[in-house]
């Protein structure tokens, strides 16, 4: 049996809803379906104002825009994140200050941010890794006494809470990826929203090339011209659709990804018993979101070994991330400080295959290598 990592789920309504855009004849951003999407979101979560973006990288740059992000000042984040994160703030001039993590949890820890907040500090950029929520309270309590502006990368973090509030929503701005590797998905994809009324004028202006094209769409104004730096962050109207799709099976799709990982969870359960590995522990303000499920086993040559069984017996589990304070790029620009907790997530998390239609055989399948691997070593 071959058990892929990813397959990307598709609802069967995309060849309607392109072909309803085709039909139309209006393909380029804002029209009806980027409406409806965007309507979606902020009617479900709550989001004060929400803007489609062709991925959720767009959705960071915009973010570190709004946040009025100069050069020299200084953004503080998890090293433990994918690229993006990091050079959106970096495109504008930023010095990327790497907080270290939770020993227990990949997410950024709130005293290790707390160091190293300075008068240059700008920013606090938390990542809620696998769709669990950071602690918010903490990281909002911080930014309020500093003055600093929250972004919240929930690439990984649609409909997941912090308490009951949505992640995405705490923050000034929240951006999200409908990648295919997400949970909802459109190819590429991403979206910005904006919590904090005062950001929201400029955010669509920024989203429209610099322009008040958005404005001028809907009848506010009589003609659009230039206001401000930007860029064509905005998705064509196939895109939306495709999204569309997505959004009508919503629920659905959450239902699923739930149970996959609630099944994986029960039947790694006991290896976790023994003590052979790890799985991730919720903090009592966090829920699960389906988004993904990782482990992790005691060391780097134990996670390479258990990859290179898994591979043999048709299972395509991964890892991620390389840290970013040690990547070639990064290197030279890193302040030297040793991220222990980060270092050692990226050296011992396995990601198993994931997604919508896995069978619970598939499931049990992949769950019995593992078993086969522990019992065998
Ligand atoms: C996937 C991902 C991104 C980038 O999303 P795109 O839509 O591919 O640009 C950013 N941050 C994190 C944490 C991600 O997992």
């Amino acid at each position: 049996m071959e058990v892929l990592f990813n397959r990307p789920y598709l609802t069967g309504r995309e060849a309607h809803h392109l072909a309803r855009v085709a039909l139309s004849g209006k393909l380029s951003g804002n029209g009806q379906y980027t409406q409806m999407c965007q309507d979606f979101f902020r009617q479900r979560f709550g989001f004060r104002k929400t803007l489609l973006t062709t991925s959720c990288t767009d959705a960071l740059e915009m973010a570190a825009i709004l946040c009025n992000v100069q050069p020299g000042d200084e953004v503080i984040m998890p090293s433990f994140t994918f690229v993006s994160t990091a050079n959106a703030f970096l495109l504008r001039g930023a010095r990327i200050r790497f907080a270290d993590t939770y020993s227990d949890y990949p997410n950024i820890d709130p005293e290790a941010v707390r160091e190293l907040i300075n008068q240059k500090t700008r920013v606090i950029l938390v990542v809620h890794y696998a769709g669990v929520a950071c602690d918010m309270d903490t990281i909002v309590a911080l930014a309020r006494q500093h003055n600093l502006c929250v972004v919240e990368d929930a690439a990984h973090a649609v409909d997941s809470f912090f308490r009951d509030r949505p992640l995405g929503s705490i923050g000034h701005f929240g951006t999200f990826s409908f990648h295919e590797t997400k949970n909802i998905i459109s190819g590429e994809g991403g979206m910005l929203a904006v919590n904090d009324e005062r950001f929201a004028a400029r955010a669509e202006i920024i989203w429209e090339k610099g322009t008040d094209r958005a404005a001028f769409s809907r009848g506010d104004v009589s003609k659009y011209g230039w206001k401000d730096i930007g860029s064509s962050f905005l998705p064509s109207e196939l895109t939306a659709a495709v999204l569309y799709s997505q959004l009508e099976k919503f629920d659905e799709i959450q239902l699923k990804r739930k149970l996959v990982w609630q099944t994986y969870y029960e039947k790694l359960k006991p290896l976790e018993e023994m003590n052979l590995l790890t799985l991730p522990h919720l903090p009592e303000w966090a829920s699960v979101n389906g988004n993904m499920f990782f482990l992790r086993v005691r060391e780097p040559e134990e996670r390479n070994e258990l990859l290179s069984f898994l591979k043999k017996e048709g299972v395509n589990a991964v890892f991620h991330y390389l840290p970013l304070h040690s990547s070639d790029f990064f290197r030279p620009l890193h302040d030297g400080r040793i991220l222990r907790h980060t270092d050692h997530f990226a050296g011992c998390i396995l990601r198993l295959p994931f997604y919508n239609e896995m069978t619970e055989n598939e499931i049990n399948y992949v769950a019995d290598a593992m078993e086969r691997y522990f019992v065998n070593k």
